[in-house]
């Protein structure tokens, strides 16, 4: 994927015997790089990571005063680009519930709609995040349902 200024970001699936500390080294990712015909001379690598690519979705975003949002609630893998969004709308829908209740302008009812409003959007983009993957990947999917 190309980003600004000649940037560049690969993404490979997961080799066995890779660990944290290998994905860190250069060397080694330039090795994976030339596998898949990546010219490397000119290469500054800046980072690498290792990352599960998976859906999750958590059952219950309330209890009590303590609430669940953006990756905590719910991660899909990252082929809609909807990952950090989903958690932006997660706290756009809940702060101004949290000062309303605090302001007494409403009663904390109105907490309990946080979950029912966001819950299918997040569980819309993992769908769709997931089906992505299968058509990119044609793997099967680990879903965990926590
Ligand atoms: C390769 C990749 C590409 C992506 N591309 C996109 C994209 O294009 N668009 C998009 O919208 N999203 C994308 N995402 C998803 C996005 O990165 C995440 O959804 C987003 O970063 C989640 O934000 P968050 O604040 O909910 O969680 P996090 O970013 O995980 O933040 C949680 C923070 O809490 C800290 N923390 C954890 N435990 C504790 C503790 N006990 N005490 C104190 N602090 C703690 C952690 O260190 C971390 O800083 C992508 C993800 C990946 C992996």
């Amino acid at each position: 994927m190309n980003g600004v200024d000649n940037h560049k970001r690969w993404e490979l699936n997961y080799t066995k015997g890779l660990s944290k500390q290998t994905i860190e080294n250069e060397s080694v990712i330039k090795n994976m790089l030339k596998e898949i015909d990546v010219e490397t001379d000119n290469l500054k690598i800046q980072h690498g990571v290792i990352y599960s690519v998976k859906s999750t979705l958590v059952k219950e975003w309330q209890r009590d005063n303590i609430f669940l949002a953006g990756d905590a609630a719910h991660t899909t893998p990252p082929y809609v680009g909807q990952g950090m969004a989903a958690g932006f709308r997660d706290i756009m829908n809940l702060t101004w519930k949290i000062d309303a209740v605090l302001q007494k302008q409403s009663s904390s009812s109105l907490l309990k709609t946080y979950q029912t409003e966001r819950y299918p959007h997040a569980r819309f983009h993992a769908h769709r995040a997931t089906s992505f993957q299968k058509r990119l990947h044609d793997s099967l999917l680990l879903y965990e349902w926590c």
